[in-house]
Order: C-alpha cells, then structure tokens, then sequence
C-alpha cells in the first residue's frame, strides 16, 4: 500500500475536522468526507442548545495553533473566543468549525455534501475484497462508497477514520430497542421531531397550541420540557405529555434540587419539577409504545393497553451508532455499547454514568481491520457520555500511529482539570437513553441522581452545567 493514497475521514464535525488539522499538521495526505453542506452540519441541527464544556475544552490543540499561525497569504485573524465562557452549538459551529474547515491547509481537502455509503477493502489492482478474505487483506486498501452530487463514486484510502457520529441515528421510540410499527412512517410525516427541537425559536409556529409527547429522562428531554413549559406560558393549549418508559422517581427525575451541589443543574430539575406539579407537564410512567398511527395526528398506543393521540412526539431517547455503512469490515465492538471492545467497558453506561474514561488512544480504538477507526461520538457507541475533549485525545493518538510516530501514538493522556464533575443530571447524561434511571445502575442505592453525592471526581469538565439550557432561556 502507497502513501499516495489518502487517508479518508468521514464527517467534518469537530473530531473529523480535528483530525484533518492533525493529519495536515503531520504532511499526511487526507481527504474527509462531510455529508453535510457545511462543517458542523449535525451541531448546527442543535445549535440553540449551550454546551456545558467551556471554549477551553472544545477547541483542539493543534487545530487551534493551525487558525492561529499565520502562513502564506492565511492572515490568521481568528482569536480563540474567552476559554471560560460556554458556547451554544451555533457559537463553536460558526466561531470554530466553519472557520478551521476555510482553512487553506484544510479547506482542498474537504468534499461537501459527500455522504458515505459503506466501507470496504480493494486490491491495488481493483479486486474487491469482502468481509471474508483474508489474505493480503492487511496490504490492502480501502474502498470508500460515497453518494455526491454527481452521483456515487468510489474513493480509494490507505486508512479510514469514522467520526460520523451519531446524531442521525436516535433510538427508536418503540419499545425494547425497535421501531414500533408505524415509527417510520410518523417520521416521514414529521410527527417525529429532531430529538432536540427549538419551541423558542424555529419550531415555535409548529409547536404552538399542539400536544406535544417528549419521550426521555435524559438533558435533552429537560431542555425540551422546560422550553415547552415557556411556550405553554405564551399559548395555554399547548399541552405538554413527558413519557417515561418505567416507573417515576422524583430523585432520579429531578436531581437535588437546592440541595445540589451543582447549582444550575439543581436549576433544571427545580424548573421540571414546578411545571410537573403545577400540572403545565403531565408525567405519564411506564410508557412503552407498541404501535403508531398517523392520520391528522398520531395515535400512540402503550403496552398497557391505554392509547393517547398526540400532534409531535419529541425522541429524547438517545442515539445508537450507524454500523450499517460497516458491515464489511471486521469489526471488534463491546456487544452491548457497540464501542470499540476494549473501550466499551469504560464508558458502559451500566456502570460508569458519568463520563469517567482514562485517556485512550491507537491502541484501544484499534481494530481486527487494519488501519480502520472509529472516533469521536461514533465510537461510544450507544454509551451517552462522550466528550469533545476525549475525542480530539484519541485522533491526536491515531494520527500520530498513521504517520509513523509510535512513541507519540502511545502517550495517552487527558488534559482536563482534576476537579470537575460529572457532566451529566437527572439520572442521564446529555442524552441518556430513554428510562429515568439509565445513567447508573448503582442509582438506587444512592442518593442524588446517578453520580451520587457528593459528586465524583470524572473525566472533569467544570460545567457549571449550562448544558441544556437553551440561549433563549439562560439558567437563572
Ligand atoms: C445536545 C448535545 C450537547 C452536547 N454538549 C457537549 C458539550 O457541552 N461538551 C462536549 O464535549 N460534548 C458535548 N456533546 C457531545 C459531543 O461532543 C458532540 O455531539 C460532538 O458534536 C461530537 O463530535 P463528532 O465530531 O464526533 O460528531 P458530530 O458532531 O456528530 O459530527 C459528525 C459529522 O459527520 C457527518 N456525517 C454523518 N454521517 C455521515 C456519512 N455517512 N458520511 C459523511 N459524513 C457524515 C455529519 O454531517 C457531521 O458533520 C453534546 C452532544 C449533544 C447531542
């Protein structure tokens, strides 16, 4: 295999898009495939939501000194926004994203609206290879399906880097991890809403006046509500239903409350909590839907026999990782999170809740196909609680092991302070799965939300926990 080939990295969020700094940094020769229009494309789908990780934490290092050196006829104008403060996703889109891709070391080689299909491996000469062929396997190299505007083409790659996350494959809304007859066709429809709608400000008109069934226990689902609620304020009729798929635990449900040790995150579980018992929110428990249909509205039926009729229901369920486009490579994946096996037990949201990973790099993220990574949100899988730091860790070591540097490859290590706190409430994470006590398991015996009390030291971005709060709704 010849260096003459690129290495392909698939999306330009900020962990492809990091990578590409790196991969230029190191003279490697690079192409990322970006299904959007844009950098940032999947961001920009939430870019009213505030993150909860300060500017510091969401700018990679060497992306950072490539906007910040001037070379050539690049001026280098960009400044690197206050550390300290909390971008909304639209901010680190357009202050960061949008910028390092026009980047003139990166920009050549950055392709559009370039969606990959499916991964495979070919021969030098063009002879495919499939999933089972194993000879000369290793010295071959990838074929890279794409759909682009000129129709689909095939590209050829030394290595391939996924960092396509997994903001377009939410969680079904059906029960036991499967689409409830009916799902897909109440999604074509648009009575299935992105997973984090903006009720204050593009989806205002749609949502007004409608009844709304927000499904999830997670951040994305208290966003949602709380939004909702301000909307119910503005247009009474607006009626707000929140599906849990078990049983109710105030606890697990709203966290501390004053009592939290994390002021903003007490904030969000008191303002749930009020619009609950004033009755702005109907809370429906054990909320397992077997079946949907559309006419006018969406008929919603339990397992329980009992069958509501709804306008939208908003999938706050989380996210799974698109393993289709995969199937012909030889993955080695933790069978229940569906992240790379060594890193799956880290970050199984069964045990860890709160994002505490050790620094990992190459080495874990390898797999059974040579020179094939996944990275960034797609490689934890279903697991909720990745982070944009973790992520720019792992390509800085995966970029360092494909131009050569073995010692810089296996020096692994995480850059966050060591008093920070977990990033996620209400018995989730940014975007828990759908049961209100799926952040841990160790929930029951502990007393406040899943991290416990007090709150463990973890993989420490200071949050401040803006995080779900929309910019039109600060914390208060
Ligand atoms: C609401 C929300 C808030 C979050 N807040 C924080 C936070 O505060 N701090 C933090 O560190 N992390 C946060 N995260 C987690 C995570 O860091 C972000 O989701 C981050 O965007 C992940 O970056 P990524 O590059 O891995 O994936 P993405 O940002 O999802 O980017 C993937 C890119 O790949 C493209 N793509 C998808 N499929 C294909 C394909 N088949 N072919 C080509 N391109 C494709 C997409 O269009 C997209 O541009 C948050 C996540 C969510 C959903």
């Amino acid at each position: 295999m010849t260096k003459q080939h690129p290495i392909i990295v698939i999306g330009a969020g900020p962990v492809g898009l990091a990578t590409a700094a790196h991969l230029s940094e190191r003279e490697q020769h690079f192409l990322v495939l970006e299904a959007g229009a844009q950098a940032g494309a999947s961001m920009d789908e939430w870019a009213h939501i505030k993150l909860f990780s300060p500017w510091k934490y969401n700018v990679d290092a060497v992306a950072r000194r490539l906007l910040e050196t001037p070379s050539g006829a690049y001026a280098a104008d960009w400044a690197m926004p206050r550390e300290t403060s909390l971008p909304t996703g639209g901010e680190l889109v357009e202050g960061y994203l949008k910028p390092l891709a026009a980047h003139p070391g990166l920009a050549p080689s950055i392709r559009f609206q370039h969606r990959v299909l499916a991964v495979s491996r070919v021969t030098d000469e063009g002879t495919g290879l499939d999933k089972t062929r194993t000879g000369g396997r290793d010295q071959a190299l990838f074929l890279v399906r794409a759909q682009t505007p000129d129709g689909i083409q095939d590209f050829t790659a030394r290595a391939v880097i996924d960092a396509s996350g997994t903001w377009n494959t939410s969680n079904p809304v059906g029960r036991a991890g499967l689409e409830a007859p009916g799902e897909e066709e109440a999604r074509t429809q648009g009575k299935i809403t992105s997973p984090l709608p903006d009720p204050l400000g593009a989806d205002r008109e749609k949502l007004t006046g409608k009844t709304i069934l927000v499904l999830g226990a997670g951040h994305s689902a208290a966003n949602t509500l709380i939004s909702l609620g301000r909307l119910k304020q503005e247009n009474e009729d607006t009626q707000i239903l929140w599906g849990l798929r078990g049983a109710a635990n105030p606890i697990k449900l709203y966290g501390g409350g004053a009592a939290d040790q994390l002021p903003a995150r007490g904030q969000l579980g008191t303002s749930l909590r009020r619009l609950v018992e004033n009755e702005h929110i109907t809370l429906l428990e054990n909320t397992s839907i077997t079946r949907l249909t559309s006419d006018n509205q969406l008929h919603v039926q339990l397992a329980d026999d009992r069958e509501m009729t709804v306008d939208f229901i908003v999938p706050a369920t989380g996210f799974r990782p698109d393993l289709g486009m995969l199937s012909e490579l030889r993955l080695e994946l933790d069978p229940a999170v569906e992240a790379p096996r060594q890193l799956g037990p880290l970050i199984d949201p069964e045990f860890h809740s709160c994002g505490t990973v050790s620094a990992h790099g190459e080495k874990v993220l390898a797999h059974p196909e040579s020179n094939f990574y996944i990275v960034g949100m797609k490689s934890y899988g279903r697991a909720p609680t990745f982070l944009m730091a973790t992520g720019y860790e792992q390509i800085r070591s995966i970029a360092a092991h494909l131009a050569g540097d073995a010692h810089a490859a296996a020096m692994v290590e995480l850059d966050l302070p060591e008093t920070g706190v977990c990033s996620t409430d209400l018995g989730g994470s940014c975007d828990s799965p759908v049961e209100e006590s799926d952040g841990c398991r160790t929930v029951d015996t502990e007393p406040a939300g899943c991290c416990g009390e007090p709150q463990p030291i973890t993989l420490g971005i200071p949050t401040g926990t803006q995080h779900g709060f929309t910019e039109t709704q600060p914390a208060k």
